[in-house]
């Protein structure tokens, strides 16, 4: 059986601290699935069809890993992929608070699924999607922000 992970976000847009954390995921799991949820009460600034095209060319060159979209939660959503993992990122004590009573709860919704926590790199700890949302915005170059495949990709 395959030992398959999902990590789930909203990736609005995908960010250099999103990529680092999939991309140390890679040796411990045969799959990864990217996830991204379609979240009625969050209102995004780009379309799911824009948010998974920048993921797929983001791991264009990475064959265990792949993009759709979910909506509901995510436990089912795991379940339909025939995932066992769910990947989360863990940059500062707020996260793990937060983290951690989503996976609590997530683990009494479904016993045989395990969330594993990967810490931020330090030099990414300061950074999510709200950061280049902000930049671009206000007319910035977000390209220090974005993986290397994206640069100049993402605009407004
Ligand atoms: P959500 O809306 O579910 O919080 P995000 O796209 O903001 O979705 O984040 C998805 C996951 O990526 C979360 O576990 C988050 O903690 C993690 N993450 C986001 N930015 C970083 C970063 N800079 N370093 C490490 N993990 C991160």
């Amino acid at each position: 059986m395959d030992n398959s992970a999902v990590f789930p976000g909203s990736f609005d847009p995908i960010t250099r601290g999103h990529e680092n954390v999939i991309l140390r995921a890679i040796p411990l799991f045969d799959k990864i699935i990217i996830g991204v949820g379609e979240n009625a009460e969050k209102r995004s600034m780009f379309t799911v069809r824009q948010r998974v095209e920048w993921i797929r060319q983001t791991f264009l060159h990475q064959p265990a890993i792949s993009v759709e979209v979910y909506n509901g939660l995510t436990v089912d959503f795991c379940r339909n992929c025939g995932a066992t993992y769910i990947i989360r990122g863990l940059r500062t004590s707020a996260d793990f608070e937060f983290e951690r009573s989503i996976g609590q709860v997530n683990k009494v919704l479904d016993q045989g699924i395990e969330t594993v926590f990967f810490l931020s790199a330090p030099e990414y700890t300061a950074l999510n999607s709200s950061i280049v949302r902000d930049i671009l915005k206000h007319g910035g170059n977000p390209d220090k922000f974005v993986p290397q495949n994206l640069k100049s990709l993402i605009k407004l």
